[in-house]
């Protein structure tokens, strides 16, 4: 598959619907508009990479929807050199769209299959996040810790103590939360023993596994 003017024109697209469902950051909506999402999908789903719609990669995994990936990204306000962790690599979209808001990114997937498709696909394209780790988000990334802020793609059933302790004073963590439906919850560390918290929607997200798989 190729990028082509037609893919750029349906992305311009795809950034004004997102403008008119209320994501306001400018470089969010740039970051849509460049990233080109047909390339992380299957081919047989390159018609549809501009619908603002979840769609399944592999591993019974989906890529998010583009509504919730700019969502995520305009919670975190970031900075270009902030240190993000995001738990729940996937196709590497949401990874690509904050490599280019200019983070430094370490990303880690539990699924083997996945991690080392979407290891091929980042040497392909160039994407570099700082690291890709095949692990359990659950742990968060201790040894690189503290991050600016961090990312969870897949619905949790609860916060993670360790991701809230991997953040710096300051920082955000962005987490939907819940059962087969979750809170998108805005953790900000306001101290080094306190946080606070925003509640913000509804979302659907596959499920946060606990173990490593093969
Ligand atoms: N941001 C991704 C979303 C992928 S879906 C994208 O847009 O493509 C969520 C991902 O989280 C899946 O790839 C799944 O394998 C991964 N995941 C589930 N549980 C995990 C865990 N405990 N640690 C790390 N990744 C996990």
């Amino acid at each position: 598959m190729r990028d082509t003017l037609k893919h750029q024109g349906k992305r311009n697209q795809l950034a004004e619907l997102l403008e008119g469902k209320g994501i306001t950051s400018k470089a969010v909506l740039d970051a849509i508009r460049s990233v080109p999402r047909h390339l992380f999908m299957d081919s047989g789903f390159e018609d549809h990479a501009y619908q603002d719609k979840a769609f399944p990669i592999a591993a019974g995994q989906t890529i998010s929807q583009p509504y919730t990936v700019a969502y995520q990204s305009e919670l975190l306000e970031v900075s270009p050199g902030d240190k993000i962790l995001e738990i729940g690599t996937g196709s590497g979209y949401q990874t690509a769209v904050l490599l280019k808001l200019g983070a430094r990114v370490y990303t880690v997937e539990r699924q083997l299959s996945l991690f080392k498709k979407t290891s091929l696909f980042f040497k392909k394209m160039g994407y570099r996040p700082k690291r890709y780790v095949f692990g359990d988000g659950y742990k968060g990334l201790p040894e690189e810790a503290p991050f600016d802020s961090i990312i969870v793609t897949a619905g949790a059933p609860m916060i993670p103590k360790p991701l809230m302790s991997q953040l710096k004073v300051g920082g955000r963590l962005v987490i939907p939360v819940g059962g087969e439906e979750q809170t998108m919850l805005l953790i900000r560390r306001t101290g080094e023993r306190e946080f606070e918290r925003r509640e913000c929607g509804s979302f659907r997200f596959v499920p946060l596994l606990e173990d490593k798989k093969g």
